[in-house]
């Protein structure tokens, strides 16, 4: 069992830096986890205030308070002491610990007590060994034992990969999610891991028993609509995001979909089936908005990704399926309407979850890859619209599914729209 540790919430961080030299602290404690986390402090001997997690769920919320510990201000040599106890696994004499605190030391008298310690202002003569500004000790009448202390830095999620990653400018992006099954949901998740500021979920189906082998949500959310299980999970995974969940169906109410559009930087259609992709293509295009298509065909053995530009030049789904079909090519749409299997009847083999969520994760990585380079990411361009990702292959099928080896991956670039397409050229 690692040794005991202790979260310091922003909170109490900042009370500590802004407060008295020395207080009280109260944690709560996760004995099988030897882990606390600090829920209230005081400055010196004045009442205790409220100092706590900030994150929902959180497993420490439902364990006990534990009383007292304390924090003192102290010199910047004790926890050039405590750098050095840690990598010698010593301890600091209870004298030596008391020597270099401020004021307000207490004495461990018979029972051990925490001890948070913190080093304001500059590191001085001690600068180039990259002091904490916070500390932990267990002090007892043998000396105090250096632990560690983990502080929640003022920024967390995605935004803390800024400047390294362009966290304002998918902040500002808004996608739409047709399709929360076991691709979009992986999907989904994925374009909230990026920092993607807002994603509307669309789908009007639940999730069954038979969802679950495949599913990023578990059973607990049997029953529940997809759109609300996955809007549920993902504000946990990731607060910064905001969800938006619509039960709706993309054909039986396409224009709540179209409305949906006029606020929509890109779309990522994961849905089943050949018409509610269809009816993506023909409205995002009507929108002008890009699209990702992503799906698996024939019981998962081939990963496919269409991304459809509302350019001139650019087809849309229907073109591009007319035109590898005049290529000698298959129409790969049948396949789709498949179920990949319910465990009640017997298949050679079946998509697994991690192949859809492959699938969805490229899927993502398309997508964000697209709304990048149009804000002027140069480094995020793909030159190619469709993409065949091999992930069970079976030899004999036809160009451009023809992929030989697991993992590999296809891209083909796109093709033009048919004279009369309905969707591209509209009278
Ligand atoms: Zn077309």
């Amino acid at each position: 069992m690692p040794d005991f540790s202790v979260l310091l919430t922003h909170k109490a961080a900042e009370a500590i830096r802004k407060g008295a030299v020395w207080g009280q602290v109260v944690l709560k404690v996760s004995t099988p986890e030897s882990i606390g986390a600090v829920v209230a402090i005081s400055h010196g001997s004045g009442g205790r205030f409220p100092v706590d997690l900030d994150v929902p769920g959180h497993f420490l919320k439902s364990c006990d308070n534990k009383p007292w510990g304390y924090w003192y201000r102290v010199s910047a040599e004790l926890h050039a002491h405590w750098l050095l106890a840690r990598a010698q696994r010593a301890v600091v004499t209870v004298e030596g610990f008391r020597g270099l605190v401020g004021s307000g030391f207490q004495s461990p008298g018979g029972n051990a007590h925490l001890a948070i310690t913190h080093v304001a202002g500059g590191q001085d003569k001690y600068s180039d060994l990259q002091l904490p500004e916070f500390a932990l000790w267990r002090v007892s009448a043998d000396g105090a034992e250096p632990l560690s202390i983990d502080v929640e830095p003022d920024v967390t999620g995605a935004r803390a990969l800024a400047p390294h990653w362009p966290v304002a400018d998918l902040e500002s992006a808004r996608v739409l999610v047709v399709g929360c099954g076991s691709i979009g949901g992986a999907a989904a998740r994925d374009l909230a891991l990026a920092g993607v500021g807002r994603l509307d979920l669309v789908d009007p189906g639940r999730l069954r028993w038979r969802n679950l082998p495949r599913h990023i949500c578990g059973p607990r959310h049997v029953g529940r609509l997809k759109v609300n299980a996955l809007r549920e999970d993902l504000t946990l995974l990731r607060e910064q995001t905001e969800v938006r969940a619509h039960a709706t169906d993309v054909v039986l109410e396409a224009d709540k979909v179209r409305d949906l559009l006029q606020d929509t930087d890109i779309v990522l259609c994961a849905a089943d089936g050949v018409v509610p992709r269809r009816v993506v293509s023909h409205l995002v295009r009507r929108a002008g908005v890009p699209a990702i298509l992503a799906c698996v065909l024939e019981n998962g053995q081939v990963g496919e990704l269409i991304r459809l530009r509302p350019w001139q030049g650019h087809g849309c789904l229907q073109c591009r399926r007319d035109a590898l079909f005049a290529e000698g090519g298959m129409r790969p749409e049948s396949m789709l309407a498949a179920d990949y299997g319910t465990g009640s009847f017997h298949r050679p083999m079946t998509a697994v979850g991690s192949d859809l969520h492959l699938i969805g994760s490229f899927a993502a990585k398309v997508a964000l890859a697209t709304l990048l380079h149009d804000k002027g990411h140069h480094d995020q361009r793909i030159d190619a619209e469709h993409a065949v990702v091999a992930l069970r292959p079976r030899p004999g099928w036809a160009p451009p599914y023809d992929v030989e080896r697991a993992g590999s991956v296809r891209w083909m670039p796109g093709f033009p729209p048919r004279s009369g397409c309905p969707t591209c050229e509209p009278a």
